[in-house]
């Protein structure tokens, strides 16, 4: 090793010692005769002393490096002089006075500071220089988070007699909902590989093959809109079982993330806010709080006033109820001293989301209120609504009347609004739910027909099985969807394990039996062999080691991740390719006449 020690281990006991650190300057002073330099490796920083009178060389050197120049240091650990302590520096009581530095490497001035943390930093910038953006502390600790994440993960299903099986990258498509991406064959002309959008099939034909506990930490590609929790390629926990019903699926996973966030909380200082995990219905969900990975930090619930309403005096409540539409509201403690601007701003927020309008009423002593619809309403009703949003002085209660899918994207998002507002939603709590009883199918319009909400290998309720034909939108999945803090963490189903059902399936799906054969063939083969009941899940890593890190976007917790046009800025990929590979690959579209 070209060092004896890293720079951020050494202590009082190192006093004395002769020792030999490697690193990059993290910050040069100059003091006149004395020189001080910070270096830095990935343990922390120790102060480096160049002193002329103890060697004129040294201090020549020491007059030349810049920050980030790679250096190796050999000098004698000695006490801080009294008062030059730095408390905030865990090598804050000593320092090295050099006997020798070695210019390693020198560099060129950093596009941005390496050594401050807080430093906002362009991010198209960051992803450019990625290796530089990795340098910096706050990058290296989520990505050591990451791996510890990784470790205690595979140790924790590794004394489960889980196995870790890879699988292939280059296969055919595996429908999770998204876009395949796709690779040409040179060897097949106009044939092509999918990337696994997930390993799903694969996992399930590991099952048949009889291995009953399955794991990886696998890579999943999606042509998918990038948001702050989706990136092209991203990797999940994938886990199959056999012989399990959901009860062991959750019984797991609840149980890994538990002892996960616990041997980690020192470090992230994180912890879980409900033990055991809450449970609730894809019904449910969406009724309180108008998603299906709802925010548990918090209450806030929305309110439904349909019933209270739907004789009322205000037309627009009314005619709502009259039509099937929804009338619901959100009670907001102590904002009702909300200015007009700021209502106003929150009737533009829910109109982005599609509502028509939002009606906002002021909770005031008595209780009355203050509303623009207050005119229109009997004092039975607004007595009403006070009582069932259990509403008091102070309070503002926010209405939205529209379509079922309206009100929920709009009031759940101002409920995530007000929370955050509000400072409800505390980044050190982990609020992990689990969310059951998902629909088996739902109905897409541009295509008019049925799709799987999981996706098509996954299972009914026994008892709605029986109407899959003929009311398909009213079967529920044995599925089930891990959420935290307002994301979805993972989800999984108990699998359809018999050819029967599956052709079932996929005719409820609509595909035709070509379609079915060309597309699935091998899944339904292998169900003839022995396929055993199974089924598992697939937590997100990456969504999983944000939370723990306390960010807000999977990139910052990615080493080399593509921006959200899906460029990756460091090797600026995608690129083009040259004729001759094109023409290899059989792209190249050749103009053969004369
Ligand atoms: N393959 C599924 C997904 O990627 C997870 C599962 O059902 O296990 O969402």
């Amino acid at each position: 090793m070209l060092k004896t020690h890293t720079c951020g281990e050494l202590r009082a006991e190192h006093v004395g010692q002769e020792v030999t650190l490697a690193g990059w300057v993290n910050r040069r002073r100059d003091h006149g005769g004395l020189i001080f330099i910070d270096l830095r490796d990935r343990e922390g920083i120790a102060q480096v002393v160049a002193n002329p009178e103890v060697s004129a060389e040294v201090h020549a050197t020491a007059s030349q490096v810049r920050g980030e120049y790679v250096l190796r240091v050999s000098g004698q650990v000695r006490r801080r002089p009294e008062g030059l302590e730095n408390p905030d520096m865990a090598t804050g009581q000593i320092e090295v006075v050099a006997n020798s530095v070695e210019i390693l490497n020198p560099a060129e001035t950093p596009p941005f500071y390496i050594n401050r943390d807080d430093e906002e930093v362009d991010e198209a910038l960051r992803l450019r220089y990625r290796y530089l953006d990795l340098r910096r502390g706050r990058m290296q600790r989520n990505l050591i988070l990451r791996h510890k994440v990784v470790k205690f993960i595979r140790d924790y299903l590794d004394e489960r007699s889980f196995v870790e099986i890879e699988t292939p990258i280059l296969i055919k498509s595996t429908p999770e909902g998204a876009r395949d991406y796709v690779v040409p064959s040179r060897v097949h002309p106009g044939k092509f590989y999918a990337l696994p959008q997930s390993p799903q099939q694969i996992k399930q034909l590991l099952m048949v093959a009889g291995f009953e506990k399955y794991f990886q930490i696998a890579r999943c590609f999606r042509d998918e809109d990038l948001r702050a929790d989706r990136q092209t390629e991203f990797t999940q926990l994938d886990v199959e079982m056999s012989f399990v019903d959901a009860e062991d699926v959750l019984k797991l996973t609840e149980g890994l993330f538990t002892a996960l966030v616990e041997s980690l909380s020192a470090e992230t200082g994180m912890s879980i806010l409900r033990q055991p995990f809450p449970r609730l219905s894809y019904q449910e969900a969406l009724e309180r709080y108008g998603s299906d990975k709802p925010d548990l930090r918090f209450g806030l619930p929305l309110i439904a006033l349909s019933d209270v309403v739907a004789e009322s005096e205000f037309r627009v409540f009314r005619q709502a109820v009259a039509e099937g539409r929804q009338v619901k509201a959100l009670c907001v403690p102590g904002c009702a001293d909300y200015s007009r601007r700021r209502l106003d701003e929150l009737g533009e927020f829910v109109k982005k989301r599609g509502a028509k309008g939002l009606v906002w009423m002021v909770v005031e002593a008595g209780p009355s209120v203050r509303s623009p619809v207050a005119k229109f309403m009997s004092q039975a009703e607004i007595e009403g609504i006070l009582a069932r949003t259990e509403a008091e002085e102070g309070d503002l209660i926010l209405i939205v009347a529209d379509e079922p899918k309206v009100v929920a994207e709009a009031l759940g998002g101002l409920r995530l609004e007000m929370g955050q507002r509000l400072g409800l939603r505390d980044d050190s709590v982990l609020a992990f739910a689990w969310v059951l009883d998902f629909p088996l199918l739902e109905w897409h319009e541009e295509e008019a027909r049925w799709n799987a909400m999981h996706h098509p290998f996954t299972s009914a309720l026994d008892e709605d099985l029986p109407f899959l034909e003929t009311e398909p939108g009213k079967v529920r999945a044995k599925a089930y969807d891990i959420v935290c803090n307002g994301w979805e963490i993972g989800g999984g189903s108990i699998r359809i394990h018999r050819r029967e059902m599956q052709e079932r399936m996929f005719r409820a799906l609509g595909l035709s039996k070509e379609n079915v054969q060309a597309e699935f063939g091998h899944l339904l083969e292998a169900f003839e062999y022995g396929a055993p009941p199974h089924g598992g899940i697939a937590p997100g890593i990456d969504r999983l080691v944000m939370l723990l890190a306390g960010e807000h976007n999977i990139r910052e917790v990615m080493a080399f991740p593509k921006t959200q046009q899906a460029m990756d800025l460091t090797f600026g990929a995608p690129s083009s390719i040259s004729e001759r590979q094109l023409a290899e690959l059989h792209l190249l579209l050749v103009d053969d006449e004369p």
